[in-house]
């Protein structure tokens, strides 16, 4: 079956194109051209991918991806962010409300294959069930849940391939463009500090359980997992 993605974009011209490039690519493509006709979407059938625009009129994509992100049945769905704006500091906030990536306009159809592509093999669930546990923190590669004794630790797709990542390989540095490489998968368009950006997200989350610590920066390096008995 292939993948159905959601594309939320208000011009039609860019909308039309976009919906032609991922038809082509072999994707299942539905559009809306608002933040109100996208949960409609959404609610209707669960797509596997959400492109979403960033300037929408009424509530704005931003607000969007936090409604989804909030959502327990809409949590785990990837998104890629499209914005015009280049700032860093708007990238990083599109980021922050829960974006796994962002796509600067104007693009070229093929690179936005390229993202949905990466973004999709790193959200595709795990082939075994596994659990990996480190004093108390567990990560089930089946259900690809992480919980903290009783209580799940939610995360977005990326925190959770990234924690899945750090916890098969404890102890050691990796450098921002290791980690990329890894749990990204492919490095061309994702920049380094993207790799910071979704750190904090996993020890916001790791936090209340008191294991932000098992996340370490190693200052001029990197990150280390270092997990360790709780006191
Ligand atoms: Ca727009």
């Amino acid at each position: 079956m292939s993948p159905r993605i959601l594309f939320v974009e208000d011009e039609p011209a860019i909308r039309e194109m976009v919906e032609m490039a991922l038809t082509r690519a072999g994707y299942e493509v539905t559009s809306a051209q608002d933040t109100r006709t996208a949960m409609i979407r959404i609610s209707d059938h669960y797509p596997d991918l959400i492109l979403l625009d960033w300037m929408l009129p009424g509530t704005s994509g931003l607000d969007l991806a936090r409604q989804i992100r909030k959502d327990k049945q809409t949590r785990s769905i990837p998104i890629i962010m499209l914005t015009a704006r280049g700032a860093e500091p708007d990238v990083i906030l599109g980021l922050e409300s829960g974006a796994d990536d962002y796509i600067t306009k104007p693009f070229s159809p093929r690179e936005l294959v390229a993202r949905i592509k990466a973004l999709l093999r790193r959200s595709a669930p795990h082939s075994e069930d596994e659990v990996i546990e480190h004093h108390g923190l567990k990560l089930n590669t089946g259900s690809q849940r992480i919980t903290a004794g009783d209580t799940e630790i939610k995360v977005g797709p990326t925190e959770y391939r990234l924690m899945l990542f750090f916890m098969t390989h404890p102890e050691r540095v990796y450098t921002r463009a290791q980690l990329l490489d890894h749990v990204w998968g492919q490095t061309t368009y994702v920049e380094e500090r993207t790799v910071d950006v979704h750190i904090r997200r996993l020890r916001k989350a790791l936090e209340p359980f008191g294991l932000a610590g098992f996340i370490e920066t190693v200052r001029g390096s990197g990150y280390r997992y270092h997990p360790h008995p709780l006191t």
